[in-house]
């Protein structure tokens, strides 16, 4: 069975939606953060480095040639315009109008993803947005989250906390914007049950997507000192397949998984080494649902471990 039978992923429901395939491009708007100058925090996250996942020399050139590269390395004839790095609604809002709709212009582009804080998206931003929408585009308001939790919030330095989540994820969908939200798997101090919590609170308030991706100990973050000083584990493939597992599970088959795993890059890339190989967790998590019950499929069960009902199914963790 493929993943796509067993989770309503992004890539499906573009296809369903426009008959065709429909690739996101990475852009990067040359945005800062308001946690990392000192706006609202200092330093950052400590899980990130923002050159792991985005080609930083990318901001010194202009969207349009952004996107005419990203669309040559791909095979799609419809495009999203993926402002992905940094904070990427941390602008003034005519500048933001000025980068946005210079992807908007672009033929072959049917809409944006816009990644950004929960606590950097002012009514203004929303409004452009939903101006867009209502222009026909297809617009994605992507916010971090990282995790319901407090605590882990205020230990990673996120600068905000899950009710300012709630608040402005409320607030767009109000507006008819559609949001996708990005959670991590293994970060230090959040268990088992709070990715669980974690799930659970975000469907409450309520989603269109999710994006899930086991932790990244990468070169350059806070967390790498810690990883190198014997304070911090890495999250092991079984574990990050057992919860992302049990997540989807309890997710309503409507929203839209934008990804169930992620892979990095050695040398940016610590730990943990199984991440460099993209299909793995992806395959597993794939094997695991389709023995265990699709997306969807655990909403009204009780906290059941599903690794024990994996190996007496004959699953074998690699
Ligand atoms: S993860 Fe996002 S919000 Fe956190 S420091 Fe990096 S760019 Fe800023």
């Amino acid at each position: 069975m493929q993943l796509h039978e067993l989770v309503n992923t992004f890539g499906q429901d573009l296809q369903r939606r426009y008959g065709e395939k429909v690739h996101k491009l990475t852009l990067h708007g040359g945005f800062s953060c308001p946690n990392r100058d000192g706006t609202i925090g200092r330093g950052g996250c400590t899980f990130c480095n923002v050159a792991s996942f985005s080609d930083e020399d990318a901001q010194f050139m202009s969207v349009r040639d952004q996107l005419t590269q990203r669309a040559s390395e791909v095979r799609a004839r419809k495009y999203l315009a993926y402002f992905q790095a940094y904070t990427s609604t941390y602008a003034e809002v005519e500048r933001l109008r000025v980068m946005y709709e210079d992807a908007l212009k672009q033929a072959d582009i049917v809409g944006l993803c816009v990644g950004t804080r929960p606590d950097c998206v002012p009514d203004e931003v929303l409004e452009l947005l939903v101006s867009y929408q209502q222009q026909g585009y297809e617009i994605w308001l992507e916010l971090g989250l990282q995790t319901a939790n407090d605590q882990t919030l205020k230990r990673i330095n996120r600068g905000h906390d899950f009710a300012c989540y709630e608040r402005v994820t409320r607030k767009a969908r109000a507006l008819g914007l559609k949001v996708c939200t990005h959670l991590i798997v293994g970060l230090p101090g959040d268990t088992p049950e709070d990715h669980i919590t974690t799930i659970d609170k975000v469907v409450e308030v309520g989603v269109d997507g999710i994006k899930l991706h086991p932790l990244h100990i990468v070169e350059g973050s806070v967390m790498a000192k810690g990883w190198r000083a014997g304070r911090l584990e890495a999250i092991s493939l079984d574990n990050y397949v057992e919860s992302a597992v049990k997540m989807i599970q309890r997710t309503p088959a409507d929203v839209v998984y934008h990804r169930v795993s992620a892979n990095a890059r050695r040398p940016t890339l610590l730990a943990p080494e199984w991440c460099e190989n993209r299909w793995l967790a992806m395959t597993d998590i794939g094997r695991a649902l389709a023995l265990t019950g699709a997306q969807g499929s655990a909403i009204e069960d009780s906290f059941v471990y599903t690794m024990p009902v994996l190996k007496a199914s004959g699953y074998s963790a690699r």
